[in-house]
Parts: C-alpha cells; sequence; structure tokens
C-alpha cells in the first residue's frame, strides 16, 4: 500500500471565499472591478495561440517587473500566484523540520505551504490584530529558515510601520529568509506603511512578495511574483513547476502593469469606500481595526458564523474565521451599501 505523508494527515484545506451565483462576492478579497480596460481585448485575441507553450522564462512580464521596480531582472521570480511564489520560496530554503515563523492569524496558505514543505510552521499570536513584530523575531531559533510577515495583514487588515519592520528586520539573523508579502499594497497609505523593497531590498535576506490578483483584478489568471536577491530568486525558478503561469497570464500583467493610472485609481475608490464602510460599521457600535487592505476585519469571535449567515440571508457572501471574525471584502458602492444594512440590521 501506498504511504502518504502522515505530516500531512492533520492539514487544514484551504478554505477560499465562497462563490454564489447572484450574491455580492465581498468574501475572497479580489477586485469588484473586473479586468482593466487595455487588457481584456488583447486576450480575446491572444486566446488563439494557447496551443503553444508560454515562455517558461517569462521574460517579457520579468522585464517589466524589473522596470516597474527599478531592480535587475535577475532579481525576480514569478508564479502562478503569490501563493505559487510563497511555496517556491518555502522549497528553496526549508529542510524537513526547519522552522518557519508568522503571525497568527495571517494567511492562511502559510501553515499549508509549509507543511507541504517538510517544515515547522511557529504561529505567535497576533497582538490587537496586527502582527507582534517583537514576538516574532523573539521566536526565530536557531531551527528557523523564513519568516513571512503579511503586511498589510490578511485577514485582520492592519498594517506594521516602517520603524517596527526595520526594527525586526535588523533583529532577524540574516541566514533566515523574511518574507514580507504585500499582497495588498496598492490599498495601502503609503505615508504609513513601508514599501518593504524601498525599505529593506537591499538586504540580503529579504523578499517581497506582490500579486496581480487584488488591485490589478487578475485573480482568476493567476500571476503573482518575488523581488528577490538574485541567488534567491534563481534558486526559487529552479522550483517552479515547468510553464506555470501560462501565456495569456503572462501577456495580460505586463498589459495591466502598464495601466498604472487606472489601477491607482481604483485602489483609490476601495480606499474611499473602505474609509466609509469602516467609519458606519464603528457608528453601529462595531469593533473595527484601521484597514490598509481591500477588506475590513470584524472581530466577532463566538458571533462570527451568525453574522455570516446573516449576511448569506441578505445576499452577501463574507469570509467567517470560526470563533475569531468575519472578514469583508470592500466591493462596489452598491454592494457595500447592501453589507451596511445588514451590518444595521443584525440583532437590530
Ligand atoms: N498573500 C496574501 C496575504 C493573500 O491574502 C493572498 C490571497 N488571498 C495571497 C498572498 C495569494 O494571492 P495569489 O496567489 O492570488 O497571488
Amino acid at each position: 500500500m501506498v504511504r502518504v505523508r502522515s505530516s500531512l494527515a492533520q492539514l487544514p484545506a484551504y478554505v477560499p471565499g465562497r462563490k454564489l451565483p447572484g450574491t455580492a462576492a465581498l468574501a475572497g478579497n479580489e477586485s469588484p472591478y473586473g479586468m482593466l480596460p487595455g487588457v481584456v481585448a488583447r486576450l480575446a485575441e491572444l486566446a488563439g495561440g494557447v496551443s503553444r507553450y508560454p515562455d517558461m522564462s517569462a521574460a517579457c512580464l520579468v522585464d517589466a517587473l524589473a522596470r516597474h521596480h527599478g531592480v535587475e531582472p535577475e532579481r525576480i521570480a514569478v508564479g502562478a500566484g503569490s501563493s505559487e511564489v510563497c511555496g517556491q520560496l518555502l522549497h528553496a530554503v526549508v529542510h524537513p523540520g526547519d522552522e518557519v515563523v508568522f503571525g497568527w492569524r495571517s494567511f492562511e496558505a502559510y501553515p499549508i505551504l509549509t507543511a507541504v514543505a517538510g517544515g515547522t510552521a511557529v504561529r505567535v499570536p497576533l497582538r490587537e490584530h496586527g502582527l507582534d513584530l517583537d514576538a516574532m523575531a523573539a521566536a526565530v531559533t536557531a531551527r528557523t529558515r523564513l519568516v513571512f510577515v503579511c503586511n498589510p495583514n490578511n485577514p485582520t487588515s492592519t498594517a506594521v510601520g516602517e520603524r517596527a519592520l526595520r526594527d525586526f528586520a535588523d533583529r532577524v539573523p540574516d541566514d533566515v529568509l523574511i518574507v514580507v508579502d504585500e499582497a495588498y499594497r496598492e490599498y495601502a497609505d503609503p505615508a504609513r506603511v513601508p514599501d518593504a523593497l524601498g525599505l529593506l531590498g537591499d538586504r540580503p535576506n529579504v523578499v517581497v512578495l506582490r500579486t496581480f490578483s487584488k488591485a490589478y483584478g487578475l485573480a482568476g489568471l493567476r500571476v503573482g511574483y518575488c523581488v528577490a536577491p538574485a541567488e534567491i530568486a534563481a534558486t526559487v525558478r529552479k522550483t517552479q513547476v515547468p510553464f506555470s503561469v501560462s501565456a495569456l497570464a503572462q501577456e495580460a500583467a505586463v498589459l495591466a502593469l502598464g495601466e498604472g493610472a487606472e489601477v491607482a485609481r481604483r485602489a483609490a475608490l476601495t480606499v474611499a469606500e473602505r474609509g466609509r464602510v469602516t467609519e458606519r460599521l464603528r457608528a453601529l457600535g462595531l469593533e473595527v481595526p484601521a484597514s490598509q487592505a481591500n477588506f475590513v476585519w470584524l472581530p466577532l469571535a463566538g458571533d462570527s458564523a451568525e453574522f455570516t449567515r446573516h449576511c448569506l440571508d441578505g445576499n452577501v457572501v463574507v469570509r467567517p474565521f470560526a470563533g475569531e471574525g468575519v472578514r469583508v471584502t470592500i466591493g462596489l458602492p452598491e454592494e457595500n451599501d447592501t453589507f451596511l444594512a445588514l451590518a444595521a440590521s443584525w440583532r437590530g
């Protein structure tokens, strides 16, 4: 009989935001604005070419990203979503039993991908809905190979500031990879939330993770990437499943990068709506931590399931985390209005 790895037996499955026809989809942290206008038409043209394999080195995309960030192309590695790049980074540095540190709760793929890579997850409790970087630095041991810093943090939406991030990086030994996951960067206030590439990009152990799934509106095409020291990026590339980033995904990402003004405009709309939603929820007496992402976090603890059911009854799908809270993606203004009306009528 084939024996599967026992370390995977207890692994929780990744729970994606539910999709139900005819409801407002506020569970998946996607952009509500659809694909960028310059991307749609070109993809239809390109679809005819998919009988051929994509460019495995994703050269055009890598060059475009290198120009976008002002770094050498050697420092970029792309993957089928930044989730895949997370896994690749783990495979690049984790030996069986090595420790991987992250705040908890955070992005639910971290423990799953850590276990798949054979590592041991070390979860450091959050403090006031945010990463406790002091406690995370203290959790680093001689067995630690990688630390995820999710900034802003999913699902609690808060972000750490420049001083805290720099102090943290100073405390972590340089044989430990610090992966700053900036999936929600475009929604963060640049005056309050550091761009890790600008702040720490020169360090030999810092990797910045970005995605096209959120502000760039390409969640369904699966493209993400990291900017890393060249040697680490080269190893990450070796861990990639051949051709994992499809031809359409590569093209769409290059086109989307060229639509920076529209991306910024849409992100600003989401940020404005986030402010409105936060204020209204607080006026209803709900606790809402200050969000730097495209979602808000309601730490409803034991009421999370009931609140989620109430929203679903009103055709709005939100994302519960049992016993902890509910994450609500900022949608279109009318979707947010529907959600706010439901929040107002909850136990009302
Ligand atoms: N990092 C964080 C913090 C996320 O929330 C997500 C998506 N939920 C990802 C990475 C992965 O996104 P993708 O694989 O779509 O790029």
